[in-house]
């Protein structure tokens, strides 16, 4: 959700953004592109792992030219006794724009130690999926949030959680699952070129470094490995790199160890670019089946609460935001990704077109 902090401070975050890409551009006189930059627009795009909460004017018109849909993704936040969530906005937006927009439901834990736990969330499933929801969000509020009456945090592998799975790979609906945050959120704060420092820094409530009563990062994976091992029929993408995005290796194990896995890239490109670019590059053809393009983009605010100037400076940055990821996923050039020195992976246009759109169309062509 990191555009959230764009939509708040725009003008800054543009700012950081034209930073990025001066750098990008400095020693990049010559694109060895392998697709030309118009192929490229034509290219259909689905953007998985979005959450573009509220419509803006000028939205219908960038996703037509990049010739991109995006799943629009509900995220629900336990808050003390409390869960907010926003599918409603989202229902809306996806109403109002069906051919360009996705839907994704969610749910959490809360109430999971009452007897009616998985009916009660299985019912409401099952009407977000009348409403249009082709995909079930599951967050870290599951081994970072959730607790029980005793105080024990609830993992994503709790068998009082069965049902719900069951019913899901019954219906062929996929879980994109954000399950962990980066190892990062664990270790101390104190490098200001981690891809990760902006948010922990200023969402501290999620470093959990600073909370040694948390379950620790490996018990959190290893209870997230569990699952994913144990409903073999139930299909998932797992957000954000299957938040070990600084370790391909390890992702490639999991890849290999579990086939009804795949791994969404959403805000996690800086790691890749920390990492040596041939290998992620062979990472890229060796799993092109199994990686799906998203971003983790979207809107916080409703446009009528912008000014034209704030809502202006919001598109360019989300252009340049995308058109950066682009570039990295399209070019061989030098370019600096989350003040990453990197080059791009250029990679063959067969493998995109499957991160791009056709391996998420295939999750949807297997729906019931
Ligand atoms: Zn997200």
């Amino acid at each position: 959700m990191r555009i959230f902090m764009i939509v708040r401070k725009p003008l800054y975050a543009l700012g950081v953004f034209l930073i990025f890409l001066g750098f990008g551009c400095q020693d990049s006189k010559v694109s060895n592109s392998l697709v030309t930059s118009e192929a490229f627009r034509k290219l259909p795009k689905i953007d998985v792992h979005a959450h573009y909460k509220y419509p803006r004017t000028y939205l219908p018109d960038f996703f037509e030219r990049w010739n991109m849909k995006a799943m629009l993704v509900d995220v629900a936040i336990e808050k003390g006794d409390s869960v907010v969530n926003n599918f409603e906005n989202y229902v809306a937006h996806y109403m109002q724009f069906p051919e360009l927009f996705y839907l994704c439901t969610t749910f959490t834990a809360k109430g999971i130690e009452n007897p009616d736990y998985a009916d009660r969330i299985i019912a409401q499933l099952q009407q977000d999926i009348a409403r249009g929801a082709r995909m079930v969000k599951v967050w870290k509020n599951f081994g970072m949030v959730s607790q029980d009456s005793e105080g024990n945090y609830i993992q994503i592998d709790d068998p009082r959680l069965n049902p719900i799975w069951e019913f899901l790979a019954q219906n062929k609906i996929t879980v994109l699952a954000h399950i962990a945050d980066p190892e990062q959120a664990w270790r101390t704060l104190d490098d200001p070129n981690n891809p990760h420092y902006n948010y922990y820094n200023n969402n501290p409530q999620y470093h959990a470094y600073n909370f040694p009563e948390m379950p620790s990062y490996e018990a959190i994976i290893a209870a997230r490995d569990r699952w994913v091992a144990s409903h073999p029929e139930l299909k998932i993408i797992a957000a954000h790199i299957l938040s070990m995005s600084n370790n391909i290796e390890a992702v490639a194990q999991r890849l290999d160890a579990y086939p009804n896995l795949s791994v969404e890239l959403g805000a996690r490109f800086g790691d890749l670019a920390m990492q040596d670019t041939d290998q992620v590059r062979q990472f890229f053809e060796k799993y092109q089946a199994r990686i799906l393009f998203g971003t983790d983009y979207g809107t916080g605010q409703e446009e009528s609460q912008l000014s034209p100037e704030v809502v202006g400076a919001e598109e360019e940055s989300l252009e340049a935001s995308y058109q950066l990821l682009f570039d990295y996923l399209t070019k061989r050039d030098s370019m600096v990704v989350r003040k990453q020195k990197t080059k791009g992976l250029g990679l063959p246009k067969e493998v995109l077109e499957k991160i791009f759109s056709k391996n998420y169309l295939k999750f949807l062509a297997d729906t019931k």
